[in-house]
């Protein structure tokens, strides 16, 4: 396949339509090694490509000041949360950049509402937000492990639509990625975990629990994205198993709603031309 460059190709176009869930989730027919035709190195081309692009189009939204982007990256252990944002997000300025990850709620924040602890870390305008986990625990692991009734969690779907798109009215683009990783993938890299010293510190017992329960996880995550997909904060299913893939997916998935919200540098003051800078 011709290398992705442009977002009006029509490849890219087709690529993103591949991705994004609209209507069934599809989660046991699409493959987590998916390649899309690249392969490793031309799919590090694209990339770099798509990077370039990416920061210039988050220099716009910085300086236009008007819109905000936030990027809610879901997914089982070790499908590459973090690797995903170290790959991609890094490579954008960081000073307009806020990476919030959500682990087991305090018992503060168990005290309130789930929305509670999420909301005041939405993006503020001109910034991209990137939640590692997010408000989505709260209708995946919560609904799995039976943490609350099923008559509280399934009300939860239509909150979710609503907060998000009282984000979407109010200027925030949301972007919500699931990392898709084959069951088979997932042990290598447990298995990995366990073996490397730098890696071991990441492994987690408990791990282990939310393996076991892979097919009731996946219900729920079936149920989560088709639920909330929607046309202003759409969910897209991102191949993982193959990380250069997967971080090529992702760039073009920012660079087209960074596209769509198209922020412009502000006009600068009048009078500029007359002055000279002693
Ligand atoms: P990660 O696995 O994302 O690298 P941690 O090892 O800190 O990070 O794990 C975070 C854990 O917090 C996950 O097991 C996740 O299921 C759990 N978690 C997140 N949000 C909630 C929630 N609302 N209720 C219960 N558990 C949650």
């Amino acid at each position: 396949m011709a290398a992705h460059t442009s977002p009006d190709d029509p490849s890219t176009k087709e690529l993103l339509r591949a991705l994004r869930v609209d209507g069934s989730a599809d989660l046991d027919r699409r493959d987590p090694r998916e390649t899309f035709g690249w392969d490793k190195e031309g799919a590090a081309e694209v990339f770099a490509a798509e990077m370039e692009a990416l920061v210039d189009l988050q220099k716009r939204l910085f300086a236009d000041g008007s819109n905000s982007l936030l990027f809610v990256l879901q997914a089982m252990d070790a499908a590459g949360k973090d690797s995903t944002i170290r790959s991609v997000f890094s490579g954008l300025n960081p000073a307009g950049v806020d990476v919030n990850p959500f682990g087991v709620p305090t018992e503060e924040e168990r005290a309130h509402d789930y929305l509670w602890r999420i909301h005041h870390h939405a993006p503020a305008d001109g910034r991209i937000g990137v939640f590692n986990r997010s408000h989505y625990e709260d209708v995946l692991v919560v609904r799995v492990k039976d943490l609350v009734p099923a008559k509280v969690w399934r009300k939860r779907y239509d909150h979710i639509r609503n907060f998000e798109q009282l984000l979407t009215d109010e200027g925030t683009a949301v972007v919500k990625v699931f990392l898709q990783v084959s069951r088979d993938e997932q042990k290598e890299r447990f298995e990995e975990r366990l073996q490397r010293p730098d890696k071991r510190w990441k492994f987690r017992a408990g791990d282990l629990d939310d393996r076991a329960l892979w097919p009731a996880f996946m219900e729920a995550y079936t149920d989560a994205i088709e639920k909330t997909s929607t046309d202003d904060a759409p969910w897209y299913v991102v191949p993982a198993d193959r990380k250069w893939v997967r971080n090529v997916c992702i760039a073009k998935i920012l660079r087209h709603h960074l596209d769509e919200i198209d922020p412009q540098y502000p006009d600068p003051e009048d009078g500029l031309d007359d002055i000279v800078v002693v």
